[in-house]
């Protein structure tokens, strides 16, 4: 979304759904395959066959979206049809996000994972280009979680970290490592420590993985070239004070969405967290509702996720 505008949010928020195929297990236990993608906009879900006399009276309906990416869809296609558009924009002050949102083993970790790298990529290319190039601009790079509604940092041995609003409503996460980047392997470097430590330190562990949010930013900063004199002047200033934000791009692979359901379990750690996982993601849809009618408040406070992405929403 853009920021500096009064204009109207339409067009702001694109909707894309990516259709997984049927995994081993499924195909194994002969389950119906129920979505039929119709072209790039449409699509049907038929009520499996199993449950046909519960829904004698319905048994299909069709759901438009911006965009309906069938399972021969590959990651780089994914990243072209929502990602590659927005990157110009982010270097013309603009912060925007792309969010996967389902159920656990829905397939948003395959589809988030090769997201930001390929971000990246076309961002320092960008970088290189003699208008930027000529204004200073480097990229930057952060990675955090959201775990029971606290922040820890992926990049800094998960150091807790909180969240602070400074006068002019940008969002400042205190403590948050910020890595300047202007190499792809570097970038790639980041991701994987990140990665490792994701909650309880079990990569790619599903079970736990989809009890958190991670959050990967991109920021592009205008570096201000210091003076000698007030180089001397500052000389405890560090280099955040020389650099203004220009744009951000965050990734967030979400929690899964069934987790709110968790707050029947018995487990009382499992409960906490599903309830929490239940506020950020109701929290979120509140904030998406909003934008989407042209609301001036938008109730970002409901959750930590979505204070995070306060400076997104305006
Ligand atoms: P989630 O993060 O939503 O819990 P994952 O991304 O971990 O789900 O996906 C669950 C499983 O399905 C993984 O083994 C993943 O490799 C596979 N998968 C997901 N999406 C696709 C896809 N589009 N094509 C092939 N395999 C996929
Ligand atoms: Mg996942």
């Amino acid at each position: 979304k853009e920021s500096n505008t009064k204009e109207s949010n339409v067009g702001k928020i694109k909707v894309v759904v990516r259709k997984r195929p049927l995994n081993r297990k499924e195909i194994s236990r002969k389950e119906d395959d129920v979505i039929d993608v119709h072209n790039s906009q449409f699509l049907t879900v038929h009520e499996p066959k199993l449950k046909v006399d519960l829904t004698a009276y319905v048994d299909k309906h069709e759901f438009c979206f911006d965009a309906v990416l069938d399972e021969a869809v590959t990651n780089d296609e994914v990243y072209r049809e929502t990602v590659e558009p927005i990157i110009p924009i982010i270097f013309q002050r603009t912060k925007a996000t792309c969010f996967a949102y389902g159920q656990t083993g829905s397939g948003k970790t395959y589809t988030m994972q090769p997201l930001p790298l390929r971000a990246a990529q076309d961002m320092v290319h960008l970088l290189h280009q003699p208008v930027y190039l000529s204004q200073n601009f480097k990229l930057w790079l952060s990675y955090f979680e959201i775990y029971g509604g606290k922040l820890y940092d992926l990049l800094s041995e998960r150091r807790p970290l909180c969240i602070r609003e400074d006068g002019k409503k940008q969002v400042c996460i205190v403590g948050l490592q910020e890595f300047e980047v202007s190499d792809v392997r570097i970038v790639k470097e980041y991701i994987e420590r990140g990665n490792a430590s994701r909650s309880t330190g079990s990569t790619g562990a599903n079970e736990e993985s989809s009890r958190s949010h991670a959050i990967l930013q991109l920021a592009v900063k205008k570096h201000i070239p210091v003076t000698e004199t007030r180089r001397q002047r500052d000389r405890e200033a560090n280099e955040a004070k020389n650099t203004k934000l220009v744009g951000k791009l965050s990734f967030i692979d979400l929690a899964g969405s069934e987790r709110g359901a968790d707050t029947t379990d018995n487990d009382k750690q499992t409960r906490i967290e599903g309830a929490e996982i239940n506020k950020s993601l109701l929290a979120l849809k509140e904030c998406i509702r909003a934008l989407d009618n042209d609301q001036i408040h938008i109730p970002f406070r409901g959750s930590k996720l979505t204070e995070v992405l306060r400076d997104s929403f305006m």
